[in-house]
């Protein structure tokens, strides 16, 4: 494979503090090394050089990984929510001092351009330095009582011990998105983070340690998925799964939850729809298509994995969007010139190479890109004509490919949109502000992002409908999933 400028994988990805990598577990304050020095290999995607290894833990050691959080519990969930608070506060400040040093290590592990890797660093930072804010701010209720001589009372109060199990296609920013509010609502956590990017989460750990955050509060293990997700599913002690990745994962964590009535927050996959109407400005349906397609090379859940065109704009827009699709750098993501890294392996490769050719053998025409020469990097590919129900209209692409298809009137359009069992985001540009409160209103999706493909902040709620997932992360409804509401009826008053 191509090296850039012929340098090492570790010389590439050069950090400042070389300590912020680490190849143990964190189970209760302390880096403990796998037993058996059972371990991970991590890859780069770019040149495929072994970068780092992650602890393989035993079943044992993830039992000790929830134990850790159930003992650390009672004492975290009785802190003062300012003191909390401020542990987090400094957990933000030292992510924010080591933004280079972070984004250098997801270009590492993951391969996405060092520009995107910066941003997802402030992304995840946001969610921490939100939370830090929220922790004082978990207010309870007074109700009104309708009989004389009781005081009817609520009060939030912290689930217990969480899990949180992580994908690899943001791994800093879908982990905070997790224990900031986990923690800053009193809760103790034990992460698995991706096998194949543990790396930014230990590194994390590294940081929250340093915050201040005391011993059992967050643990991060990493090793045989199924064994670990099987302990954390079936164990009585904890009392929440955090999920973010496949549906089909997802379904068997519900599945496996189901005994032990476990609280779920499932962030699953999407089939973003994107529509661009007759009316839309052409500069922001191309700026829209080209943000919510091609970021991160398209591997992101709420990426627009299908793009329609309503027929009086569907030539201008093709012409424009293939201009800037052409001028998109593939390559090193130490690279600052690159737009679209390498994909995460050569499965991602294959999948998209599939919805390419299934395309083009039901008439679809190729305006720019074509297929991989080898290796992980997949060229930006623009596709014309594409049959309304081709592969990449029905399971997410999740790479570097767009296909385009016409629609005639609006309900033809909405319905294309609807057409699919997955609800996470959707993406509308138009300038008419009817259509838009009527289409936003109408597609079936926990997210619409209107004429803008960037929509993901800590202060909103994030999250799907149907089999895209249950929950939010994000804002003060993200804080909720980490509270039960407890009420208090006082009598005799
Ligand atoms: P995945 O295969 O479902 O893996 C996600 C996580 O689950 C990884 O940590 C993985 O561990 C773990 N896992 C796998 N099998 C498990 C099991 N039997 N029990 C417990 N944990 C298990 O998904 P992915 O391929 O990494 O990520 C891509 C998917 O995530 C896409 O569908 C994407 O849309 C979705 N996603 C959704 C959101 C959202 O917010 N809705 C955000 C990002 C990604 P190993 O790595 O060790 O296998």
């Amino acid at each position: 494979m191509p090296h850039g400028d012929g340098a090492s994988s570790l010389q590439r990805g050069k950090l400042s503090r070389n300590d912020l990598i680490r190849d143990k577990a964190y189970i209760d304050g302390k880096w403990i090394e796998a037993d058996g020095s059972a371990s991970i290999d991590v890859d780069d995607p770019f040149t495929g050089e072994i970068i780092g290894k992650a602890p393989s833990v035993s079943e044992d050691q993830t039992k000790a990984a929830i134990s850790s959080a159930e003992k650390a519990f009672p004492g975290w969930a009785k802190e003062l929510t300012r003191h909390r608070g401020a542990i987090l506060r400094r957990w933000f400040d030292l992510v924010m001092d080591h933004q280079e040093d972070l984004a250098r290590l997801i270009t590492l592990e993951n391969g996405k351009p060092l520009k995107e890797a910066r941003a997802e660093v402030a992304y995840g930072a946001g969610f921490i330095e939100f939370y830090a804010d929220e922790a004082g701010r978990m207010f309870g209720e007074t109700i009104p009582s309708p009989v004389e001589g009781r005081r009817l009372l609520v009060e939030p109060e912290p689930i217990g011990v969480c899990a949180a199990i992580t994908p690899w296609n943001f791994p800093l920013a879908m982990l905070t998105r997790k224990a900031a509010p986990a923690l800053a609502a009193g809760c103790t956590m034990v992460a698995k983070p991706a096998s194949q990017t543990p790396l930014s989460a230990y590194a994390l750990a590294v940081l929250a340690e340093e915050a201040g955050l005391p011993a059992g509060v967050l643990n991060v293990i990493t090793g045989k998925a199924g064994m670990i997700g099987g302990l954390l599913t079936s164990s009585p002690v904890v009392r929440k799964i955090s999920f973010t990745g496949s549906t089909e994962i997802g379904a068997k964590l519900m599945e496996a939850s189901a005994p032990s009535i476990k609280r779920l927050s499932l962030e699953l996959g999407g089939n973003a729809p994107l529509l661009i109407f007759d009316d839309a400005d052409l500069e922001t349906a191309v700026e829209t298509a080209l943000v919510a397609k091609f970021r991160n090379s398209g591997q992101s859940c709420i990426a627009a994995n299908r793009i329609y065109a309503q027929k009086g704009i569907y030539e201008a827009f093709l012409k424009a969007f293939a201009k800037r699709v052409s001028a998109l750098a593939l390559g090193d993501g130490f690279n600052e010139a690159t737009d679209i890294g390498p994909l995460i392996d050569k499965a991602g490769v294959a999948k998209v190479e599939e919805h390419l050719d299934d395309a083009v053998a039901g008439g679809a025409t190729i305006l720019s890109g074509g297929k991989s020469s080898g290796g992980q990097l997949m060229p930006p590919t623009l596709l014309r004509d594409v049959a309304p129900d081709a592969l990449l209209t029905r399971e997410e692409t999740f790479g570097p490919l767009a296909g385009v298809i016409p629609f005639a009137a609006e309900e033809e359009g909405v319905r294309f949109a609807n057409d699919t069992p997955f609800g996470l985001a959707a993406y509308l540009c138009s300038e008419n502000p009817a259509t838009i409160a009527r289409v936003g209103r109408t597609i079936e999706s926990g997210m619409v992002g209107i004429n803008t493909g960037l929509i993901s902040t800590a202060v909103v709620p994030f999250g799907g409908v149907k089999m895209s997932g249950l929950g939010r992360e994000g804002s003060s409804h993200g804080l909720m999933e980490y509270l039960n509401l407890k009420y208090l009826c006082h009598a005799g008053l």
